[in-house]
This record gives C-alpha cells, sequence and structure tokens, in this order.
C-alpha cells in the first residue's frame, strides 16, 4: 500500500490510513509493506530551504548530494507518525527508511535509480507479521550517502518494494479514485476506467496525466506487478473503491481502440529555418543537443524552398528551450542555418490505445474531429499505441473534449 502526500497531509489524514491499513493487515493472509510520501507540500517547502542555503536553485547537473539529505526527511516524519499511529491500534509496526532497508540506488543525486533492494532483515520482519513502514523517495548510494528518486518518487519506491517483496499487487492510494479517460477537470465526462495496460498507462503517464510517476509504471511492467490506483479519501470497508488496476494487456477483456486521451501545456516548438541539407545534419544537430541534456520529443524535417535547404522543427519542454537556442545560435556556422524560431504557445494532445495496432481509421478520426472545430495541426508524432500532435495551446480544452467524444469515451447519463 503507498499513500500519497495529500493522503498523509496532517495527522487525522494518517489516522485514517492508519485505519485503512489495519482493516487490510487484519483481513489478508499476507504480510503488509506500506510506503509513504511526505505531507502535502513538505517536498517543496525542503526544495526551497535547499535552495535558500545553497543560493540558487538546485536542478540538473547542480543537485548535491546535501540536497537529498534535506528533502528526504519529509518522508522520514510520515513513516514515524503512521507507525505509532498503527502501535497505538494494537499491531506491530515500525518504520523502515531508504538506508535502513537498504534501498540501494545509483549516485544521480536529486533523481536517483534503484539498483537493488537488498533485504537487510526486511523482509523477515513483514514475513513475521509486523507492518513495514518504508519511507519513499529516498535510498542510498553503495557507498553510504542518502539519495532521492526524483519528485513524484514515491511511486516508484512503491513498485520497487511490491516486486522485492514478490507482492501480489501494489495499491497506490491518492486524492482520485483511479485513472480517468481525459482529466475530469476538462471534460467532466470522463470516465474512470476500470483496467488499463502497463504500455498505456506508461504513455498517458509520460504525456501528461500525472497521476503515476512514469517511471513507476516502467518498473512495474518489467516486473510485472499490478498496480492499483485508488482513492485514500474513502471510508474504511467501502467495497465501491475498486480504483484502477494497471495490468497485462492479456488481463484485459474489453478492449478499446482508443483508452485515454492526455495533454501537456509544457511544449516548445523549436524550427530551424533554411538549414543545409546535407547527409548528417540531423546527427549533426541532435548530437548537440543531446549532448546537452535536451530531452527532444517530436521532429519533422521538410524540404524548404527546393531540395538544398530543408526546416528541422522539434518540440521539447518550455525550460529546456532557452537551452536548446542557445545551444544551436552558438553553432549556427557549423550547422549552417538561416534563422531559429521558438513557440511556446503550444501543447501537445495525444491519444491512446492498444486497440490501434488492430484498427484502421484512428488517425482520420482525430484528423477529422480537429478539423471539425478549426484546430490547426503542426506536427504529428506517432507510435504503435499512440497519435500526438502539436496545436496552439489556446485550443487545448477545445480539443480534449473533441477527441474525448469522436472516440466515445463520454459517459453516457
Ligand atoms: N515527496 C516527494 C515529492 O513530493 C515524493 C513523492 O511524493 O512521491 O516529490
Ligand atoms: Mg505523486
Amino acid at each position: 500500500m503507498k499513500f500519497g502526500g495529500t493522503s498523509v497531509a496532517d495527522l487525522d489524514r494518517i489516522n485514517h490510513v492508519a485505519d485503512l491499513v489495519a482493516e487490510q493487515a487484519r483481513t489478508s493472509t499476507g504480510g503488509v509493506a506500506v510506503i509513504v510520501s511526505a505531507m502535502a507540500g513538505e517536498t517543496n517547502r525542503l526544495v526551497g530551504l535547499a535552495n535558500g542555503a545553497a543560493g540558487s536553485a538546485l536542478v540538473g547537473e547542480a543537485f548535491d548530494d546535501e540536497y537529498d539529505v534535506i528533502v528526504a526527511s519529509g518522508e522520514q516524519v510520515t513513516s514515524g507518525l503512521l507507525a505509532l499511529a498503527l502501535r497505538r491500534r494494537g499491531f506491530r509496526a515500525r518504520s523502515w527508511l531508504g538506508w535502513q532497508m537498504p534501498m540501494i540506488t545509483n549516485h544521480v543525486h536529486g533523481k536517483a535509480r534503484i539498483e537493488d533492494i537488498e533485504g537487510n532483515g526486511f523482509p523477515e520482519a513483514i514475513a513475521s507479521g509486523e507492518i513495514a513502514v518504508v519511507a519513499g523517495f529516498q535510498g542510498r548510494t553503495e557507498d553510504g550517502r542518502i539519495t532521492t528518486l526524483g519528485r513524484g518518487g514515491s511511486d516508484t519506491s512503491a513498485v520497487a518494494v511490491a516486486a522485492a517483496l514478490n507482492a501480489a499487487r501494489c495499491d497506490i492510494y491518492t486524492d482520485v479514485d483511479g485513472v480517468y479517460t481525459t482529466d475530469p477537470r476538462i471534460v467532466p465526462k470522463a470516465r474512470r476506467i476500470d483496467r488499463i495496460s502497463y504500455e498505456e498507462m506508461l504513455e498517458m503517464a509520460s504525456l501528461g496525466a500525472k497521476v503515476l510517476q512514469t517511471r513507476s509504471v516502467e518498473l512495474a511492467m518489467n516486473h510485472g506487478v499490478p498496480i492499483r490506483v485508488l482513492s485514500s479519501f474513502v471510508d474504511t470497508g467501502d467495497q465501491q473503491n475498486s480504483g484502477t488496476l494497471v495490468c497485462d494487456e492479456d488481463e484485459i477483456m474489453e478492449k478499446q481502440v482508443v483508452s485515454g486521451i492526455a495533454y501537456s501545456r509544457d511544449e516548445a516548438k523549436i524550427s530551424l529555418l533554411g538549414v543545409s541539407n546535407h547527409p548528417g545534419i540531423a546527427a549533426d544537430i541532435f548530437s548537440r543537443l543531446a549532448a546537452a541534456n535536451i530531452n527532444v520529443d517530436m521532429i519533422v524535417q521538410a524540404d524548404s524552398r527546393g531540395p538544398e535547404t530543408a526546416n528541422m522543427v522539434f518540440t521539447c519542454t518550455e525550460r529546456d528551450s532557452e537551452l536548446a537556442v542557445s545551444v544551436l545560435t552558438d553553432a549556427r556556422d557549423e550547422i549552417g542555418f538561416d534563422r531559429i524560431v521558438v513557440d511556446k504557445d503550444v501543447a501537445k494532445v495525444s491519444v491512446i490505445g492498444v486497440g490501434m495496432r488492430s484498427h484502421t481509421g484512428v488517425a482520420k478520426t482525430m484528423f477529422d474531429a480537429l478539423f471539425a472545430k478549426g484546430i490547426n495541426i503542426q506536427v504529428i508524432s506517432t507510435s504503435e499505441i499512440k497519435i500526438s500532435v502539436l496545436i496552439d495551446s489556446s485550443y487545448t480544452e477545445l480539443a480534449v473534449r473533441a477527441l474525448h467524444s469522436a472516440y466515445g469515451l463520454d459517459t453516457v447519463s
């Protein structure tokens, strides 16, 4: 069981979580491990303190090992508080910090990756009937320094613990009652999805749906750990709270052609105009961007004014766009192009579904629906199970709503 920041926001909520855990412990035949986030807002506060002490915002390469010591403390507090609340209910429970388990990670401070859970007495404690309350988000390096797994990382901690223990399931409790076909704030007719495949969830998470950290889904898929997303804001024993199961495609009987619509406004479009067109030009441009750690998403290359020159258009996050422009502008003479233009008023809207593999006409439906609303498509990219388009960001809501009904996802009331 994993509880996010809003689920452990204060002592009242922690007590409620203790009731949910207590009920699980009473009714389940196996043991229970609980993974907790810091109280809502706490990690932001700690990041602010760390940045203040460092004298600048620590991002990217600048993460310090002391940053992790500071921000990991939020989860230490909630793990201790929940262990106490469980003891008060008559259970044997104890907290486990990342370094105690230990959760071994690499040395990339601020966004470390888990390498191994050594399980120093940890599985044995659970097998003995003690409830393990694990501080999420944190680990340690081989040589004993504290690390954190990147924002939202306690989802990944939870899946890693579930995989290490061969758990039947990883229940991720949050403030929504599951994964929806799209953002219900934009489309009130969005539906909760009963079951979704790992691959679709991976696309949804990386394309903008914020329910689960992308890496946690990747880890669950690789280890075959089913994840259930459900609400902690319900009474204990609520049978309706079945949430959304993220599982293997084979376990989904009723497959939709399109399962969900995702969107992201954190996009920037960069156009290199009049690039001298010769073999190796794309390799040159994109290796410069890769060297600067810029994650490029959509790419289009087209001839301009004839085959000797091309326009190269790509997208990245808004934050990366400034760096991308300066890297490319610095190399203008070597690359050879006329102009570079940045547009941050763009959004990416994506339709996702494993059914696309076997159905035709999915792209046509998307383009027709956008055309019917007069929305111009600037860039298109596809994978086996998703189609993404880049549009003017002021049309985001309109596009998401139009696509949601075009694929028959609206609830019928
Ligand atoms: N507390 C951390 C964060 O806010 C980790 C998490 O909640 O998943 O990013
Ligand atoms: Mg989260």
